[in-house]
């Protein structure tokens, strides 16, 4: 790596130089197989025609950048769209998934303190969780690891295990609670799906405490578990829903999905980014969001989940794996020992995987992968796995 870049990553191998599909182009020449998609992002693959031409438009119109004291007309059909597919009566755009959450906790405080008075600004997050590197993001991140150098965080967060009655009694409170927060599937924290009822828990006892439920869909929603948005699959409705990482197909963006009751709280001045909902992002984002919701769209990656699940679920109790879990094209393998070294293989024997943790590999192809490239991959990991 570049010695003039901060060392706070460890990449892997030669730079990239191109790709196409499922497949990246090494500097040394070497192809390989991606199933980690720039982490959820690429969910369209590499080199798709579509993103590109939505590009060379907003290009040939000459306006990259507005901010937002104008309107530009694609962040408004895109916001359109969304809340035509979702729970959703409002969108604000930005630029990542922490960004996301951290305006979701602002847009969740003003409401609450609207409805509850001032002590009513409390979050509460899940054990196990990610929600992104920010002070208030990091605050609700159930990693020892990622916080402690950094502290002190935003004051106000409180982790309850899943499903944990009794604590969330004990911490949420009609006064305090603002709001819950959770990923209908842990993504960072290993790669473990919420229960239905764990969800249904949630959402009741926000209800109880008069508390916004909100949703991180950044890693697992838009078509990721082969519904457009996980909490669809729950049948638990959120009261405000974040995504970011697959949403403009490689571009930066983030949007915060809200109901009215909530956002009609929210004044001209309460909250703002300079470069959030861009023309550029969200030209690429409409595209990205017309075919993942394509129901055709979504019965494939269900269809090639499932084939990942038939492949792995046999090699449970083999090769030091201890359990699999998943849904649609996001996989979890825990193994015995550190997850760290099967990646530095796969990625020698030609397959990009990464990391949910120490233990676990996490396995999230293109959802346009195709069968020829998932079985390849497939077999290039049985084969590394079955090396340890
Ligand atoms: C990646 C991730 C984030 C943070 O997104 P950034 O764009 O890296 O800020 C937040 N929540 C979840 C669930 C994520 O997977």
């Amino acid at each position: 790596m570049s010695s003039a870049l901060l060392g706070v990553y460890r990449p892997l191998g030669e730079p990239i130089v191109g790709g196409q599909g499922s497949r990246l182009l090494m500097g040394d020449g070497r192809e390989v197989l991606d199933f980690v998609s720039g982490i959820a992002v690429n969910a369209l693959g590499y080199g798709d025609a579509g993103v590109a031409a939505a590009i060379e438009a907003v290009v040939a119109s000459g306006v990259l950048h507005t901010s937002n004291l104008y309107r530009t007309r694609p962040a408004e059909l895109l916001a359109e769209e969304l809340v035509r597919l979702s729970f959703a009566d409002r969108v604000f755009f930005c630029n990542s998934g922490a960004e996301s959450n951290e305006a979701a906790f602002k847009f969740a405080r003003r409401w609450a303190r609207t409805r509850g008075g001032p002590c009513k600004h409390e979050i509460v997050a899940l054990r196990g969780s990610f929600h992104g590197r920010l002070f208030g993001s990091l605050a609700a991140t159930d990693r020892p690891a990622y916080r402690e150098p950094f502290e002190p965080l935003a004051p106000g967060f409180h982790f309850v295990a899943p499903g944990d009655l009794g604590g969330l009694m004990d911490l949420v409170s009609q006064e305090r609670t603002a709001a819950l927060i959770a990923e209908p599937v842990q993504g960072e924290g290993g790669v473990r799906p919420l229960q239905p009822a764990e969800l249904q828990l949630l959402r009741e006892v926000a209800d109880q405490a008069g508390a916004a439920l909100i949703f991180d869909e950044v890693q697992c929603g838009l078509g990721r578990t082969s519904h457009l948005f996980a909490y669809q699959e729950a049948g638990v409705v959120p009261d405000i829903l974040t995504l970011a990482k697959p949403l403009a197909g490689g571009l930066p963006m983030g949007a915060v999905l809200l109901k009215e009751e909530i956002a009609a709280t929210l004044r001209p001045g309460d909250h703002g980014t300079t470069f959030g909902g861009g023309p550029l992002v969200s030209a690429v984002a409409r595209v990205v969001l017309e075919r993942i919701s394509d129901p055709g769209f979504l019965a494939e990656v269900r269809r090639k989940g499932a084939r990942v699940q038939e492949v792995l679920a046999p090699l449970v109790g083999q090769y030091g794996i201890r359990e699999i879990r998943g849904r649609g094209l996001l996989w979890g393998i825990e193994l015995e020992g550190a997850a760290a070294s099967v990646v530095t293989r796969a990625f020698e024997a030609g397959l990009l995987i990464t990391t949910a943790g120490e233990r676990v590999l996490r396995l999230l192809p293109p959802l346009t992968i195709t069968e020829t490239d998932l079985e390849a991959g497939l077999e290039i990991l049985r084969e590394v796995l079955s090396w340890s």
